[in-house]
């Protein structure tokens, strides 16, 4: 049956007016179940890498076997070629040689490995009541009541008093135990629900519980402790002064899962920002002889604002991409300034119980692509980069001449709150930059959600940057 004619009014509004539909009603079956099966390589990266030490691990694993070697300052790599450089343990550059002079500037992803989670404090053991605990200070932020009364894995490492170094990872594996911070119950609750949401659970009430048994003798005074101390010592060789040089991060222990009867969206802790991790990491994997050369950094401390000698607001990509550049004869600082990047970072989706935080014109959605988000910051744009039209427009048209799925996002209405990525920090450094990520919901809570089709769209994105 031929179509009926289109109206006038109706022509000009097709040719004139935006009209962003839902992934699922636009994206074809075949680039939908390729985006289904890309997840569930995405599932086991976000169970193996929930701390940046362990992404970390888990990246050199995946780059030596795709043929990455470790990075040797002063070499003259040829086009093609592809290493790595680690950073203390905790953040990572992943590159591939151009076949362009290095002057003509790099293709930057750059991601963060590391999530909101518990930091146990440097003296965190204590009996009380017959239990004993650990004392924590929360990383980044968190609703601190979200934290209670869920499972929570302990990762990490512990430095002995002889320098040797421990590595931990306990309530992972289906036979480990788990521990918890412990919240009241409702009955006993009047007072507590009279604090303020910010102070349901106190800062120094996120206190996690890890034991009650006694060693069994009269002569000590703090016996659960002790018997504590006596299995850690046991397993790890490690004694209580231990913890003064230890790093110990309680994160959930929940898997990730697939989420609703469609199964089209993830649910798991540390996607934000594991979602951008992944896929830049695995786009620089799979770039295969790139005009401009490719990098991928994965870093730490976005969360706690990029300071650090991990984070990047520190001097460390600047002094690689100088290393890089001497190698030729050339010049760190031009080879940034001709660079382009992608901060690969996550956007808050509209939340259907929550919409009235978000202006729904300008906010992103979950299934309608990966999210370029032009400015982050607060109050009048305060914190942001904010990103030339100019660069909008060349990462528009590339998205769009490559059947990416994208759409434009902000951090909730004006002035209601805002946030920061490590965007400003790159472009600080006189690179162009834009945020690039996946639209998430429950962003910093221990189980965040996305949509399949997003996280697939932003591997897409990366890869065809790198490829441009
Ligand atoms: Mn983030
Ligand atoms: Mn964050």
């Amino acid at each position: 049956m031929a179509d009926k004619k289109k109206t006038d009014g109706e022509q000009l509004a097709e040719k004139l007016l935006s009209d962003h539909k839902h992934g699922g009603l636009t994206v074809s079956d075949k680039e939908i179940k390729a985006g289904n099966k890309f997840c569930e390589g995405y599932k086991k990266y976000l169970d193996a890498a929930k701390t940046e030490r362990e992404a970390v691990i888990e990246a050199v694993k995946r780059a030596k076997e795709a043929g990455f070697e470790e990075f040797e300052r002063g070499k003259k790599y040829k086009a093609g070629d592809k290493f790595y450089f680690v950073n203390r343990g905790k953040a990572i550059i992943l590159g591939v040689m151009g076949s362009l002079s290095l002057d003509k500037g790099v293709r930057l992803a750059a991601a963060h490995i590391d999530s909101p989670r518990l930091d146990l404090k440097q003296n965190p053991l204590y009996e009380e009541l017959e239990f004993a605990l650990f004392k924590t200070h929360y990383y980044g932020g968190i609703k601190k009541y979200q934290w209670a009364t869920i499972p929570l894995a302990l990762h990490g490492v512990i430095v002995k008093g002889n320098g040797e170094c421990e590595n931990v990872n306990i309530g992972e594996d289906e036979k480990d135990p788990v521990f918890c911070v412990t919240d009241l119950l409702p009955h006993l609750a009047q007072q507590q629900m009279k604090r303020t949401p910010a102070e349901l659970i106190k800062g120094e009430e996120l206190n996690i519980l890890i034991g009650s048994m006694p060693f069994k003798d009269d002569k000590v005074s703090k016996k659960v402790k002790l018997n504590i101390m006596k299995i850690l010592n046991e397993k790890y060789g490690i004694v209580e002064d231990d913890f003064m040089s230890a790093e110990l991060e309680a994160v959930p222990q929940f898997k990730a899962k697939d989420v609703g009867f469609d199964r089209s969206m993830i649910g798991a802790y540390g996607q934000d920002d594991s979602s951008c991790a992944y896929t830049a990491l695995e786009a620089i994997l799979d770039v295969k002889k790139p005009a401009h050369t490719c990098l991928t950094i994965l870093t730490d401390k976005e969360e706690t604002g990029s300071d650090g000698n991990t984070g990047l607001n520190s001097s460390y990509l600047k002094y690689f991409i100088d290393d890089l550049a001497r190698a030729y004869g050339l010049c760190g600082h031009n080879v940034i300034s001709a660079s382009e990047c992608l901060s690969a970072d996550v956007n808050s989706g509209v939340d259907p119980t929550f919409s009235d935080v978000t202006e729904n014109m300008n906010a992103s959605k979950l299934n309608y692509g990966v999210v370029a988000t032009k400015f982050t910051g607060a109050r009048g744009k305060s914190g942001t980069s904010d990103a030339s039209a100019e660069f909008v427009g060349r990462i528009r048209k590339l998205f769009d001449d490559n059947d990416v799925l994208w759409q434009t996002g902000e951090l909730g209405k004006v002035d209601l709150g805002g946030g920061g990525t490590v965007a400003q920090f790159i472009a600080n450094l006189d690179m162009d930059v834009i945020d690039v990520g996946v639209p998430v919901l429950c962003m910093h809570a221990p189980f965040e959600i996305t949509a399949k089709l997003d996280i697939y769209m932003a591997y897409k994105a990366f890869s065809v940057f790198f490829a441009d």
